[in-house]
């Protein structure tokens, strides 16, 4: 199989011709069809995030597929199934898993981290990892449904549980805060989308935010949150993982306010405490996305509530990698998809 190996920090990507696996029992064989690029991903290559496993690994974790062989044992999935790949997946066995918290299992595995990814031809994994997809949702452009779609999803549903009429301001309109507005909006909330990009805050209004806030105009954003709310959010979502944009996100929230974090932040940050006491604020975060979640949210997909079209803004071939990840770089579109 042909698959793009990170060597490690600073060293870029390198293709490389690799035996394709075998799957054992239990395991299954998927073709790759697609697989977003993430700014995790970025994080690994230029930031000096460390994977879980030590490099040399294939990264990508974000992809869709269909199952090419099935190891013994194994009755579902079948050959020929179009699939997606949950970013992350559970043991099954651990507490969290048996209650329905795969996303924090104590031995979590994180495909292109733990274990090897998807830029690939080929991927191997469990046979209770991979999704079915539903009939009419389109194969590659599934792909992002594993990370960008589906952490969103459950951060909105199920952690900051926005409800009807709500006001709710996102911090970020990336990958992952493009569809925090949109499941928010789905949600009911009234959606206040928050960026450096106009492009991008123009696709948030299509995708339902009411309202928009440039942040190269605005220079007090949590007053700026403040005067189109009557007073701040009902819920902020901080989807960047910057310290200035949390403690921005806090600042904008009304009394009795819930600030939900969805961006990966390696620093400290520091919080007005007097205020979250005062205010009741209530601060969480968000990760992943339990298995029991794809069902639902592919179900919105297939009948057009969840879009999936617009949010893919290129697709590079493999052996074209690093151009996707230069668009990344210089902060182009939203999600580049490998193709192989
Ligand atoms: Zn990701
Ligand atoms: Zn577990």
């Amino acid at each position: 199989m042909r698959a793009a190996v990170f060597e490690g920090p600073g060293r870029g990507l390198a293709l490389r011709e690799l035996p394709t696996p075998h799957p054992g029992p239990g395991e299954v064989l998927v073709r790759v069809a697609a697989c977003g690029i993430c700014h995790t991903d970025l994080h690994f290559l230029d930031h000096g995030v460390p994977t879980a496993k030590a490099p040399p690994i294939v990264l990508g974790h974000e992809a869709s597929g269909t199952i090419e062989s099935v190891g013994e044992g194994v009755a579902s999935p079948r050959v020929g199934d179009r699939v997606l790949l949950p970013a992350v997946y559970g043991c099954g066995r651990c507490r969290f898993c048996r209650t329905g918290r795969e996303n924090l299992c104590s031995s979590l595995a994180f495909f292109g981290s733990s274990v090897d990814g998807a830029f690939a031809t080929h991927l191997l994994a469990p046979a209770h990892v991979p999704v079915p997809l539903p009939e009419g949702v389109p194969l590659e452009e599934s792909a992002i449904v594993a990370d960008a779609v589906s952490t969103p999803f459950h951060a909105v549903r199920n952690r900051a549980r926005v409800r009807p009429g709500e006001t709710v301001a996102v911090f970020g309109c990336g990958g992952v805060g493009m569809n925090v507005v949109q499941c928010a909006a789905l949600a009911g909330g009234r959606v206040i989308a928050i960026d450096i990009d106009a492009q991008k805050l123009a696709l948030a209004v299509e995708l339902g935010a009411e309202r928009t806030i440039d942040a190269t105009v605005e220079s007090d954003l949590p007053r700026a949150v403040r005067r189109r709310t009557d007073g701040g959010a009902d819920v902020a979502f901080e989807a960047i993982g910057k310290p200035k944009t949390i403690r921005q996100a806090c600042e904008s929230l009304r009394r009795g306010g819930r600030l939900c974090v969805v961006g990966y932040c390696a620093e400290e940050v520091a919080l007005p405490a007097q205020r979250l006491m005062f205010h009741e604020l209530e601060v969480f975060g968000s990760l992943g996305c339990p298995t029991s979640e794809y069902a639902p949210l592919l179900e919105l997909v297939r009948a057009g509530r969840v879009r999936i079209v617009p949010l893919v803004s290129a697709k590079v071939p493999l052996d074209r990698i690093e151009a996707g990840f230069e668009r990344m770089r210089r902060g182009e579109g939203l999600r580049t998809l490998v193709v192989s």
